[in-house]
């Protein structure tokens, strides 16, 4: 389990490991900012391990196309997301065993920022405490966990076990 660094902090770390894209999640998806800590990849979609999280589990469903806006999004690539997001929170609840996840697609709505990004994305996130709440997963005011690359491939490697899709 990672230990809380503050938002300022981990914003710097970023920024040194070459964090400024013209689209994060671009460049997530190109394998151009840091290792990939890949969980799935099909035609349309990716799912991976973001290296920054909020709560120890994150799993992040990115749309392969640069796309911002719900209007851009076609049917078929919504319930694709939303397929994968599922099958992310079914894999989170058998892996970790959380009280609950939280599944949510929100994004920069201030272009594209550092820590965030306008590109269409899902975030799956496990909930260990009963007094979290989504104003407090869904920032990173309160600080951000960055997983190294070996409790990150630890963890992909436990959820690659479960993710069989059917
Ligand atoms: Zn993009």
């Amino acid at each position: 389990m990672p230990t809380l660094l503050r938002r300022e902090d981990a914003l710097a770390r970023i920024r040194q490991e070459g964090g400024d894209f013209a689209c994060l999640m671009c460049a997530l998806r190109d394998g151009s900012f840091g290792p990939l800590f890949l969980l799935h990849q099909d035609e349309r979609a990716l799912v991976l391990l973001p290296r920054y999280v909020r709560r120890w589990g994150h799993i992040l469903v990115l749309l392969r196309e640069h796309r911002t806006s719900f209007e851009e999004l076609s049917e078929a690539d919504w319930i694709h997301l939303a397929r994968l997001a599922r099958h992310a929170a079914c894999v989170i609840e058998r892996t970790l065993i959380p009280r609950r996840c939280y599944l949510a697609s929100t994004g920069s709505s201030d272009g594209e920022l550092t820590q965030s990004s306008t590109h269409i994305h899902l975030h799956v996130i496990p909930i260990f405490q009963p007094d979290d709440r989504p104003a407090s997963v869904f920032s990173w005011s309160e600080g951000i966990y960055p997983g190294d690359d070996g409790e990150l491939s630890e963890l992909l490697a436990c959820y690659r076990s479960n993710w069989l899709m059917g």
